[in-house]
């Protein structure tokens, strides 16, 4: 058979809003136009994340009934710490409440004044983290990274030449860790190969430099590689998945993503002294080393979703509706990035709304727009979320302006990825009449959460 089908039936429903456009309308402009701030019991089609939006399984509802909530030692914990060392193979696991509360830790124990630290590309919370650590955060992504228009197998990958340039500039003594974001998820949710995962850790060691991985979708780049890597093919998810983190000396990891959890997170690490200056962080901030901030009943639903996510038929059907949602867009002539990452569709807001210019927001004035056609939440990955400003307060734009609608795991059926396709087409015809955007407000860090927007 050749569709790809759902592995699963759907046990428990929730309803969702059905509104009209006035009414929508108002509720963009109550929220100032940023997305963050709509009500969810307001949205048709939520599509803002697939952090924690994951729907459970009944074996893992099951499991948060046999939840251990002892403050030290609970067997919840252990279910977790095995779950997670059967793919990471780390000595140390140690659970937070969620992916920035494990960045945080470790860019303080690992940051500093005058050092840097490489990334293929940072995600939004990992380069704050580093720079609220006073640390300088470097993307340095692979020649067709920031290409939304070139096709690519591995786009995710880190560029190995300006890594090395890059030691051979500040020094090795600088760079405390190299960390690798697989999938790249501000690069468009594209996947790294073995292969530079290989290569970036041999010029790494030759430089005595540890390695970490931002982990979240670690089971969905290892699919990618089995789909598209040479070698690969006949070999099994938790295989790759192995050889991935063999490369590594640590990792952080959002568990909120292939997890299949609605909250969680965790550092990995071989290094004693790390772990154990993390761990003092943790208890001071988090919570005690068993269970860093979380009920221990969310660890027994993370053991579950760590044994979920490496079924095949799973990824199959994951990848497929990504992909699937991306193919009737590109139908429809709307422009996204290419080819259709793990986690989401980006649409590319530079081709979309070419009219508006980087320090006009391009992205956010789609994301306001797809909301009022469609009650659909999505949002801007571009100029609001990676803009700086130069000395004289001119605008940097980042080299890519995105629009992200992320699919939530296990979430909706390809009759709303139907529907959201109509809603963005409608938006696409209509495009010459978006308007660009200012912000009225916004606050030191992570301004795209909170900040303030309205018409030019
Ligand atoms: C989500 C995410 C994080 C941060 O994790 P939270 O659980 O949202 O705090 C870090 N890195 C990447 C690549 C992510 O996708």
């Amino acid at each position: 058979m050749r569709t790809v089908i759902e592995p699963f039936k759907i046990k428990s429903v929730e309803p969702i809003a059905l509104t009209t456009r006035e009414q929508r309308e108002k509720l963009i402009k109550n929220a100032f136009y940023n997305t963050f701030y709509l009500k969810s019991e307001d949205i048709t089609i939520d599509l803002l994340t697939d952090s924690g939006t994951t729907a459970m399984s009944a074996k893992q509802w099951g499991k948060i009934m046999e939840g251990d909530e002892s403050y030290a030692g609970s067997k919840s914990y252990y279910k977790f710490e095995n779950a997670v060392k059967d793919f990471t193979n780390f000595k140390h696991i140690i659970p937070t409440h969620q992916g920035r509360a494990a960045e945080r830790i470790l860019f303080s124990v690992l940051g500093g004044k005058g050092k840097y630290i490489p990334n293929n590309t940072h995600f939004d919370t990992t380069r704050a983290n580093i720079e609220y650590a006073e640390t300088t955060a470097v993307d340095l992504p692979g020649e067709d990274g920031t290409n939304p228009e070139k096709l690519g197998d591995f786009k995710g990958n880190l560029n190995i030449a300006a890594l090395e340039t890059l030691i051979k500039k500040v020094g090795k003594e600088n760079i405390p860790v190299c960390m690798l974001t697989v999938t790249n998820n501000s690069g468009g949710g594209q996947p790294v190969s073995m292969k530079n995962i290989r290569e970036t850790k041999n010029l790494l060691k030759k430089y005595g430099i540890p390695l970490y991985l931002d982990c979240c979708r670690f089971a969905e780049n290892a699919y990618f590689i089995k789909m598209r890597e040479k070698g690969y093919k006949n070999k099994s998810i938790k295989e790759i998945t192995r050889e991935m983190f063999s490369y590594a000396d640590g990792c952080t990891m959002s568990a909120k993503k292939d997890g299949l959890s609605n909250t969680g997170g965790f550092i990995g690490t071989n290094d004693d002294e790390i772990a154990g200056k993390a761990k003092t962080l943790l208890i001071i901030t988090e919570g005690f080393i068993t269970y860093g901030g979380l009920a221990r009943r969310d660890l027994e639903a993370l053991a579950v979703g760590f044994e979920e996510v490496f079924d095949e038929n799973y990824l199959k059907y994951r990848i497929e509706q990504v992909k699937y949602f991306g193919d009737k867009l590109m139908e429809s002539g709307v422009p996204i990035l290419v080819p259709t990452g793990g986690h989401a569709v980006y649409l590319n807001a530079k081709r979309f709304a070419s009219h508006i210019k980087p320090e006009h927001y391009p992205g956010q004035s789609i994301t306001c727009e797809i909301f009022k056609v469609g009650g659909i939440r999505v949002v801007e990955i571009g100029s609001v979320m990676f803009g700086k400003k130069d000395a004289k307060g001119k605008h940097i734009a980042p080299p890519m302006e995105l629009v992200r609608c992320a699919v939530p795991r296990r979430v909706y059926t390809n009759t709303h990825i139907d529907y959201t396709v109509e809603a963005i087409t409608e938006v696409y015809k209509n495009r010459k009449k978006l308007k660009g955007m200012k912000i009225s407000w916004e606050p030191e860090f992570l301004r795209h959460f909170t900040a303030k927007f309205d018409y030019i």
